[in-house]
């Protein structure tokens, strides 16, 4: 890494959105600096399901192969338990692809990612943190980064926030943004648990008073736990994540089975959660967002990743055509992208806000399992529209009519 060097694309984070943009733009021949705070392979706070449709993206990626090596369980389906115990299923066929879900460890799915990139042509630096935008006439011209102390800077001819919800570089594009962490509503934890009585071949999502949480199984035997709940429910249990799952998750009937005899096979991971939803995607000249940090998705659609892998190559298309064009500028950049960006994902978004707030109203939740449980013809429409491109609002529910 050499900061007299200037690079086409600067991307800050190396998690899927991250190595999937580094991948779709390198391989396209552009010059690349991807910057990861951490070092790879590391633990993630994540349901750790990974979509159908990924799988094909994987392909597509050329980091297929990679993957299976891995050994992920193949997950056929997704089971919502209310309460009570009442059941709602859902194939992974129903999202099409190749019709078969992975349980992988993030740890294993993001450092293939990055290896990848590498393999690709991009330059990747880890342990190094983007600290800062470095802006000359309210056009981002490059970052500045801090490793071991020393700072650098880096200049390019567009940056790319993939910093996740933390949006490092969002914030810096709107300094009257400030964290408000300690105004969280709610709280995730999640751990790998072996010897848990999970159904093979299921993630099993748990409806709870104060939220959900989801258990499906990973490579090595082992599952990985993932949940949230709210901050106040937390903070009643001492912020101890093993007496939230006991004194809450098991609230519900069918994780008090399946969580039993489980042991703890990893360290407890805990964040807080500040919301949900969309935030701007090109908020000034030459700064363009993916994944988490442009909008974060509920997770029990279990398309967060999803999510990640597709802004990555949508951002990668625009940037290509940009670089390639001697007549297209930043500021139509910021217009194609953001438009682009508005037709891929905002119909989901919107489907995926009414769903949760279902999730998050006391006993509609297990209304709403105890309705969808009987309908098959409403979870294929509901699971279809989680995925959709932009549709008209409530166009779903006409079609199940
Ligand atoms: C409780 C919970 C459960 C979930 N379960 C699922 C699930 O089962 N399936 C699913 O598809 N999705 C799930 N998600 C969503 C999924 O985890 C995210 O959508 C996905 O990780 C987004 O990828 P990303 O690359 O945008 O961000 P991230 O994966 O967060 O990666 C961002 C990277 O940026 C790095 N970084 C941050 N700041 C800086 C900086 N300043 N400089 C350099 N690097 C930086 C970080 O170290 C990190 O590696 C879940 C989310 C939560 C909260």
């Amino acid at each position: 890494m050499n900061s007299n060097d200037k690079y086409e694309v600067i991307i800050a984070g190396g998690g899927p959105a991250g190595s999937s943009a580094a991948i779709n733009l390198a391989t396209r021949g552009a010059r690349v600096l991807l910057i990861e705070q951490t070092r790879f392979p590391r633990p993630k706070l994540c349901g750790e399901f990974i979509s159908p449709e990924c799988v094909t993206l994987f392909e597509k990626l050329g980091v297929a192969d990679q993957m299976i090596a891995a050994l992920p369980s193949k997950l056929s389906e997704t089971v919502f338990y209310s309460r009570s115990g009442h059941s709602a299923r859902v194939p992974s066929e129903w999202f099409g692809a190749i019709g078969i879900a992975l349980g992988l460890s993030r740890a294993e799915m993001d450092e293939r990612l990055l290896r990848r990139a590498i393999d690709a042509g991009a330059q990747v630096v880890e342990e190094t943190q983007v600290t800062n935008l470095i802006i000359e006439n309210s056009t981002v011209r490059g970052v500045t980064v801090k490793q071991n102390g020393v700072e650098a800077k880096f200049m390019s001819a567009v940056t790319i926030d993939a910093t996740g919800r933390t949006r490092a570089l969002l914030r810096h594009a709107n300094s009257n943004e400030h964290p408000r962490r300690d105004r969280a509503p709610m709280v995730a934890f999640k751990a790998h648990l072996e010897n848990t009585g999970v159904m093979p071949g299921a993630c099993e999502i748990y409806f709870y008073k104060s939220g959900y949480g989801g258990l499906s199984s990973i490579e090595n035997g082992l599952s990985n736990l993932c949940f949230i709940v709210s901050a106040r429910e937390a903070r009643a249990c001492g912020a101890n994540a093993d007496r939230v799952m006991r004194e809450v998750v098991c609230q519900n009937r069918r994780a008090q089975e399946t969580l039993r005899s489980a042991r703890l096979q990893s360290p407890w991971l805990g964040v807080s959660l500040e919301g949900f939803g969309r935030y701007s995607v090109a908020p000034l000249h030459g700064l363009l967002a993916i994944g988490d940090a442009a909008s974060f998705i509920d997770p029990f659609t279990g398309s967060g990743m999803l999510m990640a892998l597709q802004s990555g190559e949508l951002v990668a298309d625009q940037i290509g055509k940009y670089l390639q064009s001697a007549s297209t500028n930043l500021g139509q950049l910021r217009s194609d992208y953001s438009a682009a960006y508005d037709e891929t994902f905002d119909s989901r978004l919107k489907i995926c806000s009414l769903l949760r707030k279902a999730a998050f109203v006391p006993g509609l939740a297990e209304v709403a399992v105890r309705a969808f449980g009987a309908s098959e013809k409403i979870r294929r429409a509901m699971a279809r529209a989680t995925r959709r491109r932009r549709a008209k609002p409530f166009s779903f529910l006409r079609r199940t009519g």
